[in-house]
């Protein structure tokens, strides 16, 4: 079969190639690619910055935000062929740590789970693959292309679940939330905001483009200046930027007993014109909390499908922007600004 294979730490080496099937060991459930969305991740480990091979290998299948169709669901009495399902990404550490243990893989301690298509497991970015049938997820068959969508909303509903569960220290009615980054975690998570039935800001450099409307078209108000000429005190604000500066006008813009959750990734950068000092006293007279928020358990992959079943799926289909064949997969790494969400389609839903 065909599959987009990458020699970890080593740029220039990404092909797509013929390898063999994938073998029984990887799971009971043999599964037919559809789809597959490329995120920042798959272009860091095409330039050789990061990844890991499976162990005993020197090649890496890409991939981690799937979408396939059940060719054989094996004995596994809760999936059927034909059964569209989208792969778990994380698998929990060998030890195990404590969260590992009660399956929250998503806060791991020690580092030492491992990753489809990114950390020592091959990805979905072959013709076939397969996997454990309790790291399926079944999605609505009326999504069709777009659950390959559903492993980015996972990203958002933790880091939602999260926020709520941090603004709960106290008495808490939040209204208002600024998403930062109308890249497509900014868009699901300002999508999954107005589940919640907050009033949604979304802020990005994008003045033109499909980004402000489809955030017009979600009900929410477009903001392009800095975050802190926003107008309003939000009571959440969502980083999906991982810019320096504009998380450090996010942790002084912050409402009252606000909460700050950081999403993005992101590496060097200006350093912000915004002393350490005043950004601390400000979280400490207005009892704020900023934190971190990455990965998803099989809870959060739960709420995320149920999000995107539930959510408009014309303004879904929006979100993805490009469609790539497997054997263009250079193209598809190769985004450009007005690209939200690329995917390589591998056979028709
Ligand atoms: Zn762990």
């Amino acid at each position: 079969m065909k599959a987009i294979t990458v020699e970890p730490e080593k740029p220039g080496t990404a092909r797509f190639e013929d390898i063999p099937e994938p073998d029984a060991r990887e799971g009971s459930v043999l599964v037919e690619a559809i789809a597959v969305g490329v995120c920042g991740t798959d272009v860091e480990i095409v330039e050789g910055k990061y990844g890991w091979a499976p162990p005993g290998k020197t090649r890496l299948v890409l991939g981690h935000e799937s979408l396939g169709r059940v060719l054989d669901p094996g004995p596994s009495g809760g999936l059927k062929k034909g059964d569209l399902v989208v792969g778990i990404v994380r698998r929990p550490d060998p030890v195990p740590c404590p969260n590992c243990a009660v399956g929250e893989w998503d806060m791991c301690r020690n580092g030492q789970y491992t990753e489809r298509g990114i950390k020592q497991i091959d990805g979905y970015m072959s013709e076939h693959w397969r996997i454990e049938p309790e790291y399926a997820i079944k999605v609505d068959p009326s999504l069709g292309i777009l659950g390959v969508l559903l492993e980015p909303t996972t990203v958002v509903a933790k880091a939602w679940e999260h926020v709520l569960a941090v603004g709960r220290r106290a008495f808490w009615e939040p209204k208002t939330v600024l998403v930062t980054g109308a890249g497509p975690i900014g868009l699901l998570g300002a999508l999954l905001g107005k589940q919640l039935g907050l009033e949604v800001h979304v802020l990005d450099r994008a003045e033109t483009g499909p980004k402000p409307e489809l955030v017009r078209a979600l009900g929410a108000t477009y903001h392009t200046c800095s975050v802190a000429r926003v107008g309003f005190e939000p009571d959440v604000i969502m980083d999906c930027t991982g810019v320096g500066q504009v998380i450090a006008e996010s942790m002084l813009a912050i409402g009252a007993s606000g909460v700050v959750c950081l999403a993005g990734i992101g590496h060097g950068g200006a350093v912000p014109k915004i002393a350490t000092a005043d950004v601390a006293s400000a979280a400490v007279l207005k009892n704020n909390v900023v934190f971190g928020s990455v990965n998803a358990n099989k809870r959060h992959w739960y709420k995320a499908a149920e999000a995107l079943a539930r959510a408009d799926h014309s303004w879904l289909g929006r979100l993805i922007t490009k469609r790539e064949r497997p054997e263009n997969f250079m193209q598809a790494l190769a985004r450009n600004s007005d690209d939200i969400k690329v995917v390589i389609q591998f056979s028709e839903v």
